[in-house]
């Protein structure tokens, strides 16, 4: 079993008491990029307030070695005590390749910590490559998704990139593998008055099905409005799909959070049928769903760059369809 941590690190994300998914895929991944930088073992940093439990998750998901910082400090995620705490463990470690979720937090925390250190993040990487000379290659979509740019950090330690979630699959769990656990402290917060304080915690609610693993998506855009939200829900479950949403929808507080994003800041996704109401097709989003099966797009204007992309487009009012094809959906199923 290791000593000393592997040089390839993935900083893991907890969410209610479970491991983030998008951890547990870029473990896949770290151990790909592990075997190739001739130092093969993977390392996941867990923080919280007992997280001891979940170390065995990451194991079994292909962790070699966990660094668990458990301390009631970092009971709730704050980007300046978890800053501090990693700061101090990479300085302490020195890894090579350190690899971050790109949800809010992984984007917040690992832009913090690598400004901290003084080192190069690409952010919202959809590919991960390792080239004997060049090092860690980072591929990001650039220009709206038009072109995919390889980055790398040729000379400050280490390379940090964050990977959205969905990207990479995620490892087959085994429950047989085994790993150590490296206990380390918070002692850097010792003294530290940190100018945030949590008032209190609230849950947003997930929907039922990931859109990853949905065969069918119900996508909103701008165009659907607040007050029509609540059709594509329910159009999504009498198909047994999943709700989607673009940016504004989401910046507006239309959606259920920050998971059911598609773009290039949100998800990647592939479902059979992709349906939208009211989205553009701006490349930000296209880049998240051109690779599904079907795709639908109901828009009022001809000239809708979604229309590109489409499979099927309507050039119609989303506002009335949607109360159409929820009836005749139930219609169909004689509900
Ligand atoms: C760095 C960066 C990252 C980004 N990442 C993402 C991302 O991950 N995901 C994402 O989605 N966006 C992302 N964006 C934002 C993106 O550029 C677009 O602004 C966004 O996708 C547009 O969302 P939309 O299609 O809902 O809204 P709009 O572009 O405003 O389009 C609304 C559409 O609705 C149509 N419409 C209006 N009324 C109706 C109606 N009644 N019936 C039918 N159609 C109607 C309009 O014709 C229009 O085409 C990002 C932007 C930046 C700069």
């Amino acid at each position: 079993m290791p000593e000393k941590p592997g040089s390839v690190w993935v900083i893991a994300e907890k969410s209610r008491d479970k491991i983030a998914e998008v951890s547990l895929e870029l473990l896949g991944k770290a151990r790909e990029i592990a075997a190739q930088t001739g130092s093969p073992l993977t390392t996941a940093v867990l923080l919280g307030k007992d997280a001891g439990l979940l170390a065995a998750e990451l194991i079994a998901h292909g962790a070699d070695q966990v660094i668990l910082v458990e301390d009631p400090r970092l009971e709730s995620y704050q980007n300046d005590t978890y800053a501090l705490v990693l700061e101090e463990l990479i300085k302490k470690h020195r890894p090579e390749i350190i690899l971050f979720g790109a949800s809010y937090r992984g984007s917040e925390l690992s832009a913090t910590v690598a400004a901290r250190l003084q080192t190069g993040l690409s952010a919202h990487c959809i590919d991960l490559k390792v080239d004997d000379r060049k090092g860690l290659v980072q591929v990001v979509p650039a220009f709206g998704g038009m072109v995919y740019s390889e980055i790398l950090c040729p000379e400050a330690r280490p390379q940090m990139a964050s990977v959205k979630p969905g990207v990479f699959p995620k490892p087959e769990r085994d429950a047989t593998r085994t790993g150590t656990v490296l206990k380390e402290s918070a002692t850097v917060l010792d003294g530290y008055q940190s100018p945030l304080k949590v008032v209190g915690v609230v849950q947003q609610q997930p929907s039922d099905l990931p859109l990853e693993k949905a065969e069918t998506i119900v996508v909103g855009g701008w165009g659907v409005g607040p007050d029509m939200w609540d059709y594509l829900e329910q159009i999504a479950g009498e198909l047994g799909g999943a709700v989607g949403c673009t940016r504004p929808a989401l910046d507006e507080g239309w959606t259920r959070g920050e998971h059911t994003m598609i773009g290039t800041s949100g998800k990647t996704v592939r479902p059979r049928v992709y349906m939208g109401f009211g989205v553009s097709g701006s490349a930000h989003h296209v880049v998240g769903m051109k690779d599904s099966g079907i795709i639908i797009n109901v828009n009022i204007d001809p000239e809708a760059p979604v229309f590109q992309v489409s499979d099927y487009g309507v050039i119609a009012d989303a506002r009335v369809i949607l109360p159409v094809l929820l009836e005749k959906i139930r219609e169909h199923k004689g509900v």
